[in-house]
């Protein structure tokens, strides 16, 4: 099969996950790059400086991954893209579908604040979203990642309205020392007025004082 010259950057490769990322057997590829500095990050060897990873093609991607083939099958797995953010890399994730096995479930797990485009491609593509959005006030989302959530915000109203939400699971965190209980309501209140169902409520697990 003919490869495509789009190449991305792979951080590390996690096989034989089970019902973590998605449904089924997965393996988890961690890509490189993300433009969240999120105060209690877990993964910053995908954007700090001087972090290693791997260049790859679809093709090279697929040669490491089809190892699992069976697994992804018989469960109804297949690969996750996490990060960073892969939604950055939406074309090489494009790309990939195209290689692997139909039968492969694709899961992205992202923030999507991320340009459009980047969703638009992706929406024809992935099985499955998992969008953690921090928290839906802006402040808050600032102050925790750096960044503004307008992006995320467009990108939630482009999936509703594509008929999408079903195809999302929501994670929305009580984040130590940046929201609260009620906050978190406030956030599942306005995703649920958008059309999504679909949440995966939890506690980032932290130590507030480092
Ligand atoms: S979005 Fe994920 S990888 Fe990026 S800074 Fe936040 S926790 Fe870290």
């Amino acid at each position: 099969m003919k490869d495509c010259t789009i190449n991305t950057p792979v951080v590390a490769i996690s096989r034989h996950r089970l019902m973590t990322d998605g449904a089924g057997v997965t393996t988890l590829v961690v890509l490189h790059s993300c433009p969240l500095r999120c105060r209690w990050c877990l993964n910053p060897q995908t954007w700090r400086e001087g972090s290693t990873f791997q260049m790859m093609t679809p093709m090279q991607l697929l040669t490491h991954v089809r190892v699992d083939d069976l697994y992804f099958q018989a469960t109804g797995g297949g690969v996750t893209f996490g990060g960073g953010e892969p939604a950055l890399r939406s074309a090489f994730i494009s790309e990939f579908r195209k290689v692997c096995p139909r039968q492969w479930k694709l899961n992205i797990e992202t923030s999507l604040n991320v340009a459009q485009e980047h969703v638009e491609r992706l929406t024809p593509v992935i099985d499955e979203f998992v969008i953690d959005i921090k928290d839906m006030n802006p402040q808050i989302y600032k102050a925790y990642t750096g960044v503004d959530n307008i992006r995320t915000i467009e990108n939630l109203k482009f999936i509703a309205a594509a008929g999408l939400a079903d195809k999302c699971l929501i994670r929305i965190p009580l984040i130590p020392g940046f929201n609260t209980e009620d906050d978190r309501k406030r956030s599942e209140t306005m995703l649920s007025e958008m059309g999504f169902t679909r949440f995966d409520k939890f506690e980032y697990k932290t130590d507030i004082n480092k």
